[in-house]
């Protein structure tokens, strides 16, 4: 027994000794990888809208934080600067159909896919670019709408779909009060750190843009970092059926 307690001593030694170093090491590499975790996407749909796109770029500027903007092709014409100012203040840029128009864009996914095509030439006509934007965005949420074909379609062409898990329901409802918008971005579809707010840029979104303010402040103090969209994001879709 004492033979054998002698040839383990060394061991054990050397065992407390890695213990004490690399368990305090541990726990900061597993702070590093939650804060990391915590990931939310600010998302705005529906413009470029004069007077209401810029005042949420100026909120987003002053809070130093980036977001996604996904864009409708025929709302550009007239409104070039606002979308120049998108990408040059580092925002991510996608794409959200040219019509908007659900008769449209949802009777064939080749009409989809073209709209999204059309949007993104326009976009890179009007930036003087040649970006192969991936980032989509179903009007109304894919839900229902995508099915394996329309699916693999999508994949085809390249595109990923990014639907959402927080709904500040500016969309159907902007005229609530900055208040209610707060209390909708801390509600989550899903138990997920990984956040995508769905929020407008519409001209009725006032309050959108008065309540950014409280919720980046909300965000923030959770632990949360905001990023932008872009093709290294995690496609987020909800599951369709065959
Ligand atoms: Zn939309």
């Amino acid at each position: 027994m004492n033979r054998l307690i002698k040839t383990c001593y060394p061991f054990l030694l050397l065992l407390i000794l890695f213990c004490s170093i690399s368990l305090p090491t541990m726990a900061t590499s597993m702070e590093a990888t939650e804060t990391e975790e915590k990931v939310v996407y600010l998302t705005f749909d529906d413009g470029p809208t004069p007077k209401i796109t810029d005042q949420i770029l100026d909120q987003l500027k002053k809070n130093n934080v980036k977001a996604t903007f996904f864009i409708v092709g025929k709302e550009i014409k007239g409104r070039e600067t606002i979308l120049k100012r998108i990408y040059d203040e580092g925002h991510g840029i996608g794409l959200h159909t040219y019509s908007h128009n659900f008769k449209i864009i949802y009777k064939s996914p080749e009409n989809f896919i073209a709209e999204m095509d059309k949007t993104k030439s326009t976009i890179n006509e009007v930036l003087g670019t040649n970006l192969d934007i991936k980032v989509i965005r179903f009007p109304g949420g894919s839900a229902g709408r995508l099915n394996k074909n329309f699916y693999n379609k999508l994949c085809e062409s390249g595109y990923l779909i990014y639907d959402w898990n927080v709904d500040l329901q500016d969309g159907i409802k902007g005229n609530l009060s900055p208040q209610c918008f707060l209390e909708n971005s801390k509600k989550c579809m899903d138990k997920s750190t990984r956040r995508i707010i769905l929020a407008h840029c519409n001209s009725n979104n006032q309050n959108t843009c008065a309540a950014l303010d409280q919720i980046i402040a909300y965000y923030t103090k959770e632990g949360y970092v905001f990023k932008a969209i872009n093709h290294t994001t995690a496609p987020y879709y909800y599951r369709f059926k065959n």
